[in-house]
């Protein structure tokens, strides 16, 4: 439950950056309000303070002493330094992403080739939320309704 004072923190923030900051501030004094801690320690994590940037972060790495943000880190290495114990390819991370979402009411949809029209900036897709800013972003196109 936030206090009346951290309710006054967030409703002064004017933009979602201010916000989000505000928020990482509350939810780090009390991360097992706010994050699954028995789940993450469970599956043998622990919670520590970035020397860099003083941000918390969950790791497996006991001797790890800086956080994953690229500037802190020295570029990104999740990629060869990942703590999963379960080894997939790309295609088996896309799968499992789907058996994770179908049920819960997700639909894959079959991958293709987009231009990024709305964005001049872009002749192609540089991600897959890219092919879907005009839904989540603007507001300039109401998303398509699911036939439930
Ligand atoms: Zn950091």
């Amino acid at each position: 439950m936030l206090s009346e004072n951290e309710v006054e923190l967030l409703k002064d923030s004017h933009t979602d950056k201010q916000l989000k900051s505000q928020f990482k501030k509350i939810a780090s004094k009390n991360p097992d309000q706010y994050f699954p801690t028995s789940e993450l320690k469970g599956l043998e994590y622990m919670r520590k303070k970035c020397e860099s940037c003083g941000t918390y972060f969950w790791t497996t790495h006991k001797d790890r002493m800086v956080c994953g943000d690229p500037g802190c880190a020295g570029g990104f290495d999740v990629v060869v330094n990942n703590p999963s114990k379960k080894k997939l390819s790309y295609i088996d991370v896309w799968k499992t992403i789907v058996e994770l979402l179908e049920p819960r009411g997700y639909v894959p949809i079959k991958r293709y080739p987009c231009v990024a029209r709305w964005n001049p900036t872009s002749e192609f897709t540089i991600a897959s939320i890219s092919a879907f800013q005009p839904y989540v972003i603007t507001g300039e196109e109401k998303p398509l309704q699911r036939g439930f």
